[in-house]
């Protein structure tokens, strides 16, 4: 294997769901639902399978889903990114965040990544060669995040990673794996400092639509001083609950997405034709497409309050996850001083509920890290069972 992978081991979410598959345990770790999302998508998906052309689809995207994501974004945002030259659709989100960090990145270049941070900005970072400059947010346990009231950032250490110098940052709102969603003064601050630097910020937006009130989803790309930075990725798997169908996209100005389609045009050249039309097609009915964001949004605020409670009951002390479909637990009153990731492991193996370590989101985790990370996108029976787990055993 090339050394650039040196670095990088096995999923920490494939080894969680492969240890929940052995011990029989409830899987509260990678985060996809355990319930169908809506059949208008499957239905529309399984016509198109039938009767659309099925052949290699243009390289950036079928044109009848670019036009429904420019119309879904500009109304959420406010923002017009061009069906043609500003937007691409890509296998998942995950593709469009490799394509973006391959595109802008040249070998030794500094990437800010907000930490804990998904695992794949520091592994497509490495690929490119760039160096991963972390800036850590504090949980809530800490003396900043008690006095953030929650995962916080420390602004002096915000400002000393800036100033070695970035050509590029990552940002994720709603946040993987805290559930903060950063607030329109954090998104300004933030904002200032990528316009004064110059550099490129790729927003990570897939938990857009996951968000719980008063929490209020700002996106980069609505700041007008910023916009013309801005790469905008989201993804249908979120959105629709539907992991599998791998289906992401990205916005942004036409000469940032030049250099995106090119890198997309050589690792998958285009993305599978049915779902992108399936999608489209389902995304056009635009009265369904509110209701079923607006339901979606109320179910997970449910299970999230619902989740948080038994786990609350249970001696974790968790973190207000005001977005995504995670919830973060410190168990430091339940287990002591042990790793995250010998607590995470015990608890697949003898109270039979996977999860996450946090330490799997940091490039070099702090010394003492009694989090864990938990998927609450699952069906009501399986939480209920979590319920009985934990209190009942
Ligand atoms: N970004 C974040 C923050 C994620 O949690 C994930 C994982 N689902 C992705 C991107 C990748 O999304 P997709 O499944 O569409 O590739
Ligand atoms: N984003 C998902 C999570 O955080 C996992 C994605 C994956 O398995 N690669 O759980």
């Amino acid at each position: 294997i090339a050394k650039r992978w040196d670095s990088t081991g096995k999923s920490i979410f494939s080894e969680m769901t492969s240890l929940a598959n052995l011990h029989n345990a409830v899987n509260l770790g990678q985060g996809f639902p355990d319930f169908y999302g809506p059949t208008k998508i499957l239905d529309a998906i399984s016509q198109e399978v039938l009767s659309c052309h099925n052949q290699y689809a243009p390289s950036h995207g079928e044109a009848p889903l670019r036009n429904e994501i420019s119309y879904y974004v500009e109304s959420t945002t406010g923002v017009i990114y061009d069906p043609d030259t500003e937007i691409t659709v890509t296998s998942g989100a995950s593709e469009a965040l490799y394509c973006a960090i391959n595109a802008f990145i040249n070998p030794g270049d500094r990437v800010l990544v907000f930490e804990p941070a998904f695992d794949l900005y520091y592994q497509a970072i490495a690929n490119a060669g760039g160096v991963a400059v972390p800036i850590r947010l504090h949980a809530p346990d800490t003396p900043i995040g008690i006095r953030g009231g929650g995962w916080t950032i420390d602004w002096s250490e915000f400002d000393a990673a800036c100033a070695g110098g970035f050509s590029l940052a990552i940002f994720n709102s709603p946040h993987n794996p805290t559930g903060k969603v950063f607030t329109e003064e954090e998104i300004d601050r933030i904002a200032s400092k990528i316009l004064k630097k110059n550099a490129i910020i790729l927003s990570d937006e897939v938990y857009e639509n996951l968000v719980y009130s008063p929490a209020r989803h700002v996106s980069l790309c609505s700041l007008p001083k910023i916009q013309h930075l801005v790469v905008r990725i989201s993804s249908a798997a979120k959105t629709f609950g539907f992991t599998g169908l791998k289906t992401g996209w990205v916005c942004a100005p036409q000469y940032l997405t030049d250099g995106i389609r090119l890198v997309h045009q050589a690792t998958v050249f285009c993305t599978s034709p049915f779902i992108q039309l399936g999608l489209a097609k389902a995304m056009s009915d635009k009265v369904w497409l509110q209701s079923y964001l607006k339901e979606q949004n109320e179910l997970y605020l449910t299970k999230k309050n619902y989740l948080k409670s038994i786990l609350e009951r249970a001696g974790y002390s968790v973190s207000n996850s005001e977005g995504t479909f995670f919830l973060t637990a410190n168990f430091e009153n339940l287990a002591g001083d042990i790793s995250d990731i010998l607590y995470a492991k015990q608890l697949t193996e003898m109270h039979k509920i996977a999860t996450i370590p946090i330490s799997s989101f940091y490039k070099q985790p702090p010394k003492s890290l009694p989090w864990i990370r938990f998927a609450f996108c699952k069906k009501e029976e399986t939480l209920k069972s979590v319920a009985e787990l934990l209190l009942n055993s």
